[in-house]
């Protein structure tokens, strides 16, 4: 039986696997590469750990989150969160561009962060050099440790592992992630001042949803890595917009292999987004309403191709957001172009639709007695009201099929878990 509230959130299916809690409480709480059900923490099942999981949750953003603590002025930010300033630009450095996911602005962003003094070090994730299909969540403090994480990695990743590192470290230190990442992080730093004092500066990448280790695996299958080879290198994106996946090893001689590359919309399409987990159909933030920039893919304006030149969508979501975006325009490291408050809307024309059906699809898991996340002064409802007919109807009823093909009201438990 379940006892303390961290294993509890993750037999719900509400564990996002930011790693906030294991950052928090290293020793206590640990992350475990669970090939189903995503970077998943661990309790050590002692007096010590639970009381550590009694700790820990109070910054888990897994199962609520509070939108009535952000500056919200309009509609646009009512849909979004607060939408201060918007950008299509990209990164001056031509290798910051090129490896970047979509223009680089991210990474260019961070490498600004270390230059103008504004950190000593960025939190991020990388792949892990001894198995590329996993990550590690790590603090680079040069632009050749920034570029490992540049270029998304479509897999599980637990940035906010990074936490209790941040805190104990000399320096101020920027923080990147997903927007569920970020949220734990805000939530972290909202209870601590002292950690709030330690992280400048916080940047989301959009998020449609994070594939598990199970659907890496099949990539790597589509793209011929034979099951007997050391994969050395797995690129999800980058390398051009969007970008081609793409995997290399090393045969049992110490040969390397390059595989063919996929295009975006194969990869993603039609291998990695079928395993997303649950938790990410019922997520409401998927551009990062928490951080002070976020940053996604100008949709709106597509790629010609798979590998030219990218482009990067900026959102400064706080005064410090914008104020540091303009610097970096200033200092000629981000080439970018103003655009509409409105632009996240017109790039991501599905997202709103998806939130509202996240409203049925929460409502459809409380009618069965399951636990659903709470988003607190967001207005998901209208949401929900402005879907069709059809749209509405699929929410709720879809809801009810996927839980009994997928059997959620059974715990999830984690393998390597005591
Ligand atoms: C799982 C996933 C889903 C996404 N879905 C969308 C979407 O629906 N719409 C959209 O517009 N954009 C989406 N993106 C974001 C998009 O791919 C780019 O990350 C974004 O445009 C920033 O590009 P960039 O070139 O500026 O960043 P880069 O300069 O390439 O930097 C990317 C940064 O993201 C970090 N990062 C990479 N993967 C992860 C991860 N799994 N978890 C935490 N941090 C990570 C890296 O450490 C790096 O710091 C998604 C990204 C991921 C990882
Ligand atoms: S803090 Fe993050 S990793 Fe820990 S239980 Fe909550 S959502 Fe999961
Ligand atoms: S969809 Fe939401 S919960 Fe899932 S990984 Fe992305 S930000 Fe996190």
């Amino acid at each position: 039986m379940t006892t303390d509230p961290i294993t509890k959130m993750v037999a719900c299916n509400l564990c996002t696997g930011c790693g906030a809690c294991a950052g928090a409480y290293p020793g206590l709480i640990r992350m475990v590469d669970d090939p189903v059900n995503g970077r998943r923490p661990v309790v050590a099942a002692t007096p010590n750990g639970r009381a550590a999981a009694r700790g820990a949750v109070a910054l888990c953003a897994g199962a609520d989150s509070d939108w009535t603590t952000l500056d919200r002025t309009d509609a646009i930010d009512a849909d979004w969160g607060p939408v201060l300033a918007a950008w299509e630009g990209w990164a001056a450095d031509t290798e910051i561009r090129h490896r970047g996911s979509s223009g680089g602005a991210v990474t260019a962003l961070a490498a600004f962060a270390l230059d103008s003094g504004l950190a000593g070090g960025v939190a991020h994730i990388a792949a892990r050099a001894d198995d590329p299909r996993l990550n590690e969540a790590v603090i680079s403090r040069d632009r050749a440790g920034l570029l490992r994480g540049a270029g998304s990695r479509y897999a599980q990743a637990s940035p906010a592992e990074t936490l209790g590192r941040i805190a104990a470290d000399d320096h101020p230190i920027a923080f990147i992630g997903k927007p569920c990442d970020v949220a734990s992080t805000h939530k972290a730093m909202r209870g601590d001042k002292a950690l709030a004092d330690k992280i400048p500066l916080t940047i989301a990448i959009f998020c449609a949803g994070a594939p598990n280790l199970n659907a890496t695996d099949r990539l790597l299958d589509r793209l011929g890595v034979p099951k007997d080879g050391t994969l050395v290198d797995l690129r999800y994106r980058g390398q051009g917009w969007p970008g081609l996946m793409q995997a290399e090893w090393l045969d049992g001689d110490g040969a390397r292999h390059r595989s063919e590359g996929i295009p975006y919309a194969e990869g993603w399409g039609r291998i990695l987004q079928a395993e997303r987990r649950w938790r990410c159909r019922v997520c409401a933030d998927h551009t990062g309403a928490f951080a002070d920039i976020s940053v996604g893919d100008p949709w709106h304006n597509p790629p010609e191709g798979n590998t030219n030149a990218g482009r990067s969508l900026i959102v400064a979501r706080t005064p410090r957001g914008r104020a540091f975006v303009e610097a970096a325009i200033a200092a000629g490291v981000l080439l970018a172009q103003a655009r509409g408050r409105d632009v996240i809307a017109a790039a991501q024309p599905n997202l709103k639709a998806t939130h509202g059906a996240v409203w049925g699809r929460r409502i459809a898991m409380r009618a069965m007695g399951l636990a659903a996340p709470r988003d607190r002064g967001l207005a998901l409802f209208a949401m929900w009201r402005g879907l069709s007919l059809r749209a509405k109807l699929q929410s709720v009823a879809g809801t009810w099929k996927r839980v009994i093909r997928e059997r959620l009201w059974r715990p999830v438990v984690i393998e390597g878990a005591e």
